[in-house]
C-alpha cells in the first residue's frame, strides 16, 4: 500500500493527540500538503516537503505564545493556505509515557497472576506446538504516533503483527493475538494473555517517534526492547534478524533495556519491537509498504524460530 495522498488543504498535526509540551521552547509537528507544495513555512522557518506530501518540522515558540503557524503555497493555488495550532504549554506529562507504561526504578514491577520461574524453553519439549502471543501496540483510541499524513501508529503495529502472524503459522507455531482488529486491549491484560495461553513467548509490535521536542528528522531507527535475561535473549535473537534484513536500509539500536508493563513478565520471554519511526516522511512510506513490512515480518518469525531452536547457540 502506498501512502495516500491527501490533495486537500494543508494539514498539520500534533505527533500525539491531546500531547502536552515538556518545555515551552520547542516542538515538533508534521502534516501533509498537496504532492508538488515545495516548502511549508512554521511559525517563520522554512521546510522542505516530500515529493508525497509529507513534511515535519521543528517549532520555535516565542515565551508566552502557545500557537504555531504553518503556511504554504500549494501548486496552483492563488494564495497561501494557512492553518494555526494551539499546542498545550502546560508542563504535564506527555501521554506517551502511560502508552507503554515506563517505569524508572530498577525493580521490575511483578505481575500479580505470574510465578517467578520461567517457564521451560521450547527446545525442552520439542514435540509440542509452541505458542506465542502477537501484541500489536495501542487500538481504538489510542492511536499511537502519527505519521506525516495522519495515519496511526496503532495501524502499522496490527499490519506488521498479522503478516508476522502469517509466517509463523507457515512455520508450524501456535499464534494468539492481543487483537486482530482495531480494538484496545487494556495495557495489563496483554502480557495476561500470554499466562493463560501458556505461551513460550510474548512479543509486542510498535513503530516509534521521538519524544515532542526532539526533531524526528534526525531519529530514525529499529531496535527491541526487553527487560529480563529470558527477555533479551528473545529480543537478541529477533533483533539479529531484522538487521539482517534491513541491512543499511535502517539504523540499528539493537536491544535496549525497556522495563515495559509487556516485558516484565519473569514466567515468559517477552519483548517490545520498535520496528521503525512514523515520523519522517520516508519513515511513513516505509511504514506502509506492503513490501517493506513483509521483509520485516519474516524476520521478526526467522528470529523467533531461531530463538526457538537456540540457534545459534549463544
Ligand atoms: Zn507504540
Amino acid at each position: 500500500m502506498t501512502v495516500p495522498a491527501i490533495l486537500a488543504a494543508l494539514s498539520v498535526a500534533f505527533p500525539r493527540p491531546g500531547a502536552a509540551l515538556p518545555s515551552v521552547e520547542r516542538c515538533y509537528v508534521l502534516g501533509a500538503a498537496a504532492p508538488g507544495t515545495t516548502n511549508v513555512v512554521v511559525s517563520g522557518s522554512s521546510f522542505p516537503v516530500h515529493p508525497q506530501g509529507g513534511w515535519v518540522a521543528m517549532a520555535e515558540l516565542k515565551p508566552g505564545t502557545n500557537t504555531i503557524s504553518v503556511s504554504c503555497v500549494e501548486p496552483g493555488a492563488e494564495a497561501a493556505a494557512e492553518t494555526n495550532i494551539v499546542v498545550v504549554v502546560a508542563p504535564k506529562p506527555p501521554l506517551i509515557d502511560k502508552v507503554v507504561d515506563k517505569v524508572t526504578q530498577p525493580e521490575y514491577k511483578k505481575l500479580d497472576y505470574a510465578g517467578d520461574t520461567p517457564r521451560p524453553h521450547p527446545s525442552e519439549h520439542p514435540d509440542r506446538v509452541p505458542v506465542v502471543v502477537i501484541d500489536p501496540g495501542h487500538g481504538e483510541n489510542d492511536t499511537g504516533a502519527l505519521s506525516p499524513h495522519s495515519l496511526p501508529e496503532k495501524d502499522a503495529n496490527l499490519r506488521l503483527a498479522l503478516a508476522v502472524k502469517a509466517e509463523l503459522v507457515k512455520r508450524g507455531w501456535k499464534v494468539v493475538m492481543t487483537r486482530e482488529d482495531d480494538s484496545f486491549p487494556k495495557l495489563y491484560d496483554r502480557p495476561k494473555v500470554a499466562h493463560r495461553e501458556g505461551a513460550d513467548a510474548f512479543v509486542s509490535i510498535h513503530h516509534n517517534a521521538p519524544p515532542i521536542d526532539k526533531d524526528p528528522r534526525k531519529l530514525r531507527y529499529h531496535c527491541v526492547y526487553a527487560w529480563n535475561e529470558i527477555g533479551e535473549r528473545l529480543a537478541t535473537a529477533v533483533n539479529r534478524r531484522m538487521a539482517a534484513a534491513l541491512g543499511e536500509s535502517l539504523k540499528n539500536n539493537g536491544v535496549m533495556k525497556g522495563n515495559l508493563a509487556v516485558t516484565r513478565n519473569p514466567e515468559i520471554p517477552s519483548c517490545l519491537v520498535e520496528a521503525d519511526f512514523v515520523t519522517t516522511p520516508e519513515g511513513e512510506i516505509d511504514c506502509w509498504s506492503r513490501e517493506r513490512r513483509a521483509k520485516v515480518a519474516a524476520a521478526i518469525a526467522d528470529g523467533l524460530d531461531d530463538w526457538r531452536r537456540r540457534q545459534p547457540e549463544p
